[in-house]
């Protein structure tokens, strides 16, 4: 079953064997690029794949201009990341959360977070290992864990009172003898739900009683807007076993620069660096001086830059419900996870394919992201890091297809 992608792949070589390996069949084309594809085609406004359509802030743009006619990191720049990123994002790590960490030896800067939670799984998985990952996940993991040769084994998040809801003991009865890591996600793409240090506590006894590794990816932390975000690395007993990852597109803006990262123990990094550094070895080299300028921004760029997202939140949130979907209002990313079944509609992949056509919008079907597909059908998924005029716009005509 293709779990995670839209269309699976079937083309054969001159022998009749499938060009493609079994580990990957069953992931076809991306959604997002699927989807992005049918805007492009159709003229229709994208709310599908997370992009802002705006850059991010001048003076962040402006560094990467000045490192890239300054002869900054247009070479090969060092494995681990430039020192100037690597100490920025530990002062950030310091500065949000209280946590310390070396840059030398406890961060590795990474080609976005997707090599990150690439590189992460490819080293620490093996063959057969269970990976345990909250469902609705994130398309790259499926792929990931998969490459790896581990098993995934999805725990599912449930609507639940306007929200989504982790059942903690479900969490603890997929932890089997071959489970080697738990990956999470919080904020969480798609549903938006915000882990609380109540239900983070219980991940990290859990993994500490069970002597699991856990890869968390925060790439919207800064993206809160009820509740907060927590890492799960500050929890007792977690600093030596969780792999934290965040990213520069999320928080600044700039989505196609690519510049990720991840902060865990020495040990843990190495162990991550084996696997990066044959992957792409080095990436971004001019951004990384900018990204770490971006770390740097007083902190009224983030609250702003969330209350910002926090207004478009509302406006789409409003919208849709106006439009007749039940709608899950995010407590973090900007992301929003729609119910079509108020609208008398069932199947999201064929909604969200006839809705260009319908009504001049794309939005993402969340069914990709579950292997219990039917916990997922009927959700939609639609982003609001977009100007308001474009969401009044694109609610104006979503709210033409109930009429
Ligand atoms: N994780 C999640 C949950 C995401 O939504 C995304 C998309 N930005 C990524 C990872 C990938 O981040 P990047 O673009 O930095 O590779
Ligand atoms: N993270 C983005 C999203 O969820 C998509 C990134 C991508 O296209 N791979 O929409």
């Amino acid at each position: 079953m293709a779990a995670m992608t839209s269309t699976g792949s079937s083309t054969r070589g001159a022998t009749g064997r499938p060009l493609l390996n079994r580990r990957l069949a069953e992931f076809g084309t991306t959604i997002f690029a699927e989807m992005s594809a049918l805007a492009v085609r159709t003229g229709a406004i994208n709310l599908g794949q997370g992009f802002p359509d705006t850059d991010g802030p001048d003076e962040v743009r402006e560094a990467a201009v000045r490192a890239l006619r300054d002869g900054r990191g247009n070479q090969y720049p060092p494995g681990p990341g430039v020192p100037e990123l690597r100490t920025a994002i530990t002062e950030h790590q310091q500065r949000w959360y209280g946590l310390a960490a070396d840059p030398d030896t406890e961060v590795l800067v990474t080609a976005g977070a997707t090599e990150a939670i690439a590189a992460a799984l490819l080293a620490l998985v093996e063959p057969g290992d269970e990976v345990i990952a909250l469902e609705p996940y994130y398309d790259s993991y499926a792929a990931c864990i998969a490459m790896a040769g581990g098993t995934r084994v999805p725990v599912t998040l449930r609507p639940r009172d306007g929200g989504f809801h982790l059942d903690l003991d479900e969490l603890r009865d997929a932890i089997t003898d071959r489970t080697r890591l738990i990956l999470l996600n919080t904020p969480h793409n798609p549903t938006g739900k915000v882990l609380t240090r109540g239900e983070l506590a219980t991940v990290a006894a859990l993994a500490v009683e069970r002597d699991l590794l856990v890869i968390t990816d925060e790439v919207y932390e800064h993206l809160v807007f009820d509740g907060e975000h927590i890492p799960l690395a500050s929890f007792p007993g977690m600093r030596e076993r969780t792999v934290s990852i965040s990213s520069a597109g999320k928080t600044f803006s700039f989505t196609g620069w690519k510049v990720g990262w991840l902060t865990a123990s020495p040990a843990l990094v190495a162990a991550v660096r084996s696997a990066k550094q044959f992957l792409t070895y080095v990436s971004a080299g001019p951004f990384q001086y900018a990204v770490a300028e971006a770390l740097r921004l007083p902190d009224s760029f983030f609250t702003e830059l969330r209350d910002e997202l926090r207004a478009k939140r509302d406006i789409l949130a409003d919208g849709l419900t106006a439009a007749g979907f039940e709608v899950f209002r995010p407590q973090g990313t900007y992301f929003i996870t729609t119910d079509i079944s108020a609208l008398g509609e069932k199947d999201g992949l064929a909604f969200c394919r006839a809705l260009p056509g319908r009504c001049g919008v794309v939005a993402i079907p969340n069914a990709v992201f579950y292997d219990h597909r039917d916990a997922g059908r009927s959700q939609v998924r639609f982003a609001f890091c977009k100007k308001d005029d474009v969401l009044h716009e694109a609610t104006g005509r979503l709210q033409r297809l109930a009429s």
